[in-house]
């Protein structure tokens, strides 16, 4: 031996290992340590690090470390004392598992091998020891497919051919029902499956059988489907780096009717209740339970099956919840009666339970309330906000009963297998990925669809586990669907279901509907409503909405909005009654006939104003003056071609049959009484009483594709827009400013109280501000007059425009407040158009790395953030009690919110549904 040997500890006993460092020992890893050195029963075991993983790795031709195996050697050797067996030993063998385990829970990514230690000669110490050859020869095939699968890259069907062909000619359909000699067969037939495709014959020596699955699992964490998950879910080297191997004493949940294996959680993960959850199946190994292919029964039964055990589960449930101070999903499995904790890591939950656990935890004095803010990924609320089947629907008749795996209702066109819901998905369609049973190859298919339906497995499965994980709707199970693959069809009873036919399906009920059902907004729950109101007192920043009409605005009060911080004129403008009013105003010819328009506008305004307010009050409603280019209310020259092109057409057929009806009168001046009778000239008169009006309509026409050639612009969101507008056209925002200050006098008059803004939009020097400013106080001084009331609002500047940034400190001379309108200044900052960058060159960057993100998604801290933060900075230099905010798409955006924080904004302000994550995302911000 070299004198090399390496000073690095890579192993860990369970009884020794840090508990809390679940980089280095992996989150399995450092919960066995932990709950060992608790006091719970855990079969005996030790870690091997990621270290040593990451070691293996790095080496040139994949070398476990030096002085590794000699390490595990005596890890060996201790669990040979502490068990009484010896591994390898003929007469009391011991078993154990080789387990992976990485820093974050990768569920079902790495796989393990079971019953390792198993070879010609411990078997037969198995059948002595238990004297039961059929659990001996169960165990040893289970070792064989495993050790195949995992260690020597043998696919599974090799292995289950075999296994089929055994039980086909025996006759036997349940596994159960195989006997000793059987599986005894089926051992022997595996044995040479792996001859077959290594030209070797199985691994005999224990402790090389140890090293190959040692290197094997290591070998995974490079593998594809590990490398895809991290990739999609964004796990960094940061975050996992390695996996751990942890080495596990066996222990049989299969030794008969006082043995069994289930997994659990100390709380419903659907619904947050505080009542044990999980399934439970007797006689059988734990992967049974996992991969759905016996149906395992609700945890529930086993108070009356195994009353005794399952008392001890509920003090499992105690002891960890107590300690993790956190949700747990557990595995175990009882042992001719003793119950053995294999596993615990924190519970997933999709986001209804996250809330309603939170909540319970802290009134139960379990957690505190920053905790029970902190444990809540803001993002996730979105789940909460997922459509669900319209009540009206609860009594239409399902094809299918499933049972209810993740929460939600989903419609879509069925795909058959992952890859075809992936190639739909793309293209844009709704998908619903129908299986059998779903596996970790699956996964991009989990990604494009919008809800999961498998025939096989239970609430436990793949399927609902990886489902819930992403809050998309899941029925597990639908026993009576028979999927055939290959057919591309699905049956249930006499109906027939191909790919791509429409269905429903419900993850609340389990329920499975042919066609498209009409889906309900989600609700709040109470819970929700109280996290919510925690969150409130815990954060700095106000949330409010961006809303345009009363409704928008009755919406956003039931999300919790605290006022509305962009209300953008325009959409008010863009009804069928309106537009032709704001259409007068654009095409008038003189100063009288636009304001004869813009008269007819105001009350329609005014009215909309009022509503908002009232609806808002006392709450801050701050409204945007007119903003597009006003070309964008004219149609299109493209259109109005076409249409003039038609009517010219139309116009010389007219022209055409008053000729024809004149002319036959000339050949036949007898017919002149008859002439109304001729059926042409009953047309013509029919289409137009007036020809004239035709070439009326030809000349409006013509009238307006010269006003919107006149208006055209070369780049018009650069062009004639915002204050711009305002300035050239005074009337315009005359009319608006005048709306909303008669709106105001008008609540005042009524004794409600309301806090109105007035924003500019555009704005890139003070000179423009202060003349939108003296147009106001004109207009203040008339309204106070003609009302006899004072009127109390706001002014301010929206900031949008680099050079506004840049000039923050003599804009805040003349606005109140700022808000920073992030759509426009994102495009400004990176002279980026959004369309172009979006569907050009954007997703090249982000591929390669060029920008991290898309910036109209993710606030640009690093370069926008600066601008945002002089504006700030600057424009309080000036005035110190300015009033800023936010009102882009970003508001909405946890990150974005907490750079909000950061730099002391005021409010945040986004779409509705998106308040209650921005609520959330403010207390995260004030609390971390
Ligand atoms: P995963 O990371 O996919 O959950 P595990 O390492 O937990 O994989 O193992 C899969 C299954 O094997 C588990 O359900 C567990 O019950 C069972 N298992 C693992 N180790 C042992 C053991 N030492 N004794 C009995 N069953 C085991
Ligand atoms: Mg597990
Ligand atoms: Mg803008």
């Amino acid at each position: 031996m070299d004198a090399k040997v390496s000073n690095t500890q890579y192993v860990f006993s369970f009884h020794d290992g840090d508990g809390k460092n679940k980089k280095l020992l992996g989150g399995k890893g450092a919960n066995l340590c932990e709950m060992t050195q608790m006091g719970l029963n855990v079969p005996p075991g030790f870690v091997i690090s990621t270290e040593a993983c990451l070691a293996y790795l790095d080496s040139n031709d994949n070398q476990l470390p030096d002085g590794l195996m000699a390490m595990v050697k005596k890890q060996m050797q201790a669990l040979e004392k502490e068990t009484g067996k010896g591994f390898g030993d003929a007469e009391h063998p011991l078993l154990v598992s080789v387990r992976s385990g990485s820093a974050m829970s990768m569920p079902g990514m790495m796989d393990t091998i079971l019953n390792l230690g198993l070879n010609a000669s411990t078997l037969n110490g198995v059948i002595k020891q238990t004297g039961d050859a059929r659990f001996a020869y169960d165990a040893y095939r289970r070792f064989i497919q495993l050790f195949g699968k995992v260690a020597l890259n043998i696919a599974d069907e090799a292995f289950d051919s075999q296994f089929e062909e055994v039980k086909q000619h025996v006759g036997i359909k349940d596994d159960v029902g195989l006997r000793a000699d059987h599986l005894k067969d089926i051992s022997e037939r595996f044995l040479d499956v792996v001859k077959q495709h290594t030209g070797q014959a199985f691994p005999e020596d224990p402790y090389e059988q140890l090293e190959i699955a040692v290197q094997a699992v290591f070998k995974s964490w490079m593998g594809k489907r590990a490398v895809d998950y991290r990739r999609e879910f964004n796990i960094t080297q940061d975050m996992a780096n390695g996996t751990a191997v942890n080495i596990v004493t066996m222990v049989f949940g299969n030794r008969g009717n006082d043995s069994a294996t289930g997994v659990a959680f100390t709380r419903n993960p659907a619904t947050g209740e505080n009542k044990l959850f999980g399934e439970y199946l007797v006689n059988a190994q734990g992967e049974d339970v996992v991969a759905g292919i016996r149906t395992p029964k609700p945890i529930q039964n086993m108070a009356d099956e195994m009353p005794d055990l399952y008392q001890q589960l509920e003090t499992l449930r105690a002891n960890l919840e107590n300690h993790y101070r956190e949700i747990q999903d557990f595995e175990f499995t009882i042992e001719k009666g003793k119950l053995y904790c294999l596993q615990t890591r924190n519970g997933k939950m999709n986001t209804t339970a996250m809330v309603r656990t939170s909540v319970e935890m802290e009134n139960a004095g379990v957690i505190d309330r920053k905790q029970a803010l902190l444990r809540i990924d803001p993002h996730s609320l979105e789940q909460m906000l997922y459509p669900r089947l319209d009540d009206s629907e609860l009594g239409s008749t399902s094809l299918a009963q499933g049972l209810p795996a993740s929460p939600g209702a989903a419609c879509g066109h069925i795909a058959f297998d992952a890859d075809r819901a992936e190639m739909l998905g793309k293209q844009g369609q709704r998908i619903i990925l129908v299986r059998d049973e779903t596996k970790p190859e699956d996964i991009h298919g989990f990604f494009a669809s919008q809800g999961i339906l498998t025939s096989r497995g239970g609430k436990t499965s793949h399927a609902a586990v990886v489902a819930r994980g992403m809050g998309k709707p899941c029925v597990a199970g639908a026993e009576g669907i028979h999927v055939d693959v290959q057919l591309r069809e699905a049956h249930i009873g006499d109906t027939v279901l191909k790919e791509g036919d429409l269905i429903t399906i419900d993850g609340s009920s389990g329920k499975v509907y042919l066609g498209e059902l009409p889906m309900m907004e989600a609700e709040f729950t109470p819970e929700l409503e109280t996290l919510l109101q925690w969150a409130d007192e815990a954060a700095c920043l106000k949330v409010m909405a961006n809303a345009d009409t009363k409704e928008d605005a009755q919406r956003a009060l039931k999300y919790g909005a605290m006022g509305i911080g962009l209300c953008r004129t325009e959409r008010m403008f863009n009804t069928s009654e309106r537009l032709p009013l704001v259409i007068e105003m654009i095409v008038a010819e003189n100063g009288e006939q636009r304001q004869q328009a813009l008269d007819r506008l105001l009350p329609i305004q005014r009215s909309d104003f009022q509503g908002l307010f009232e609806t808002m009050a006392p709450a801050q409603v701050t409204i945007r003056l007119l903003d597009p280019p006003i070309h964008e209310f004219l149609p299109s020259e493209q259109q109005l071609l076409s249409d003039l092109d038609e009517l010219k057409h139309l116009y010389s057929i007219v022209r055409g049959m008053e000729v024809m009806v004149d002319a036959e009168q000339l050949v036949n001046p007898a017919a002149d009484k008859a002439r109304n009778s001729i059926p042409q000239r009953r047309l013509t008169d029919r289409i137009f009483s007036d020809p004239k009006s035709v070439a009326d309509t030809i000349s409006k026409k013509e009238a307006m594709l010269k006003k919107v050639r006149m208006l055209h612009e070369v780049n018009p969101m650069l062009g004639h827009r915002g204050v711009r507008l305002g300035i050239t056209f005074p009337e315009i925002y005359g009319m608006q400013i005048r709306a909303i200050l008669e709106a105001t006098a008008e609540c005042t008059k009524k004794g409600i109280e309301i806090n109105p803004q007035i924003m500019v939009p555009q704005v890139c020097t003070a000179s423009e501000l202060k003349r939108i400013r003296s147009l106001v106080d004109e207009i203040q001084t008339e309204v106070e007059q003609q009302h006899k009331v004072k009127l109390e609002f706001k002014f301010g500047s929206m900031i949008e425009v680099v050079r506004a940034c840049m000039r923050a400190d003599t804009l805040a001379e003349v606005a109140d407040f700022f808000s920073f309108g992030t759509n426009d200044l994102s495009q400004a900052t990176f002279s980026f158009s959004r369309e172009d960058a979006e569907n050009k060159f954007l997703p090249f960057y982000n591929e390669n790395g060029i920008l991290l993100d898309n910036p109209f998604e993710v606030l640009d801290i690093k370069g926008l953030g600066k601008l945002m933060k002089i504006a700030v900075d600057w424009g309080r230099n000036t005035r110190k009690d300015l009033s800023v905010g936010i009102c882009g798409e970003h508001g909405g955006h946890p990150q974005s919110i907490r750079f909000c924080h950061d730099i002391g904004l005021d409010y945040v302000s986004c779409s509705a549904p998106r308040v209650p994550i921005a609520r959330l995302a403010a207390a995260h911000a004030a609390l971390l």
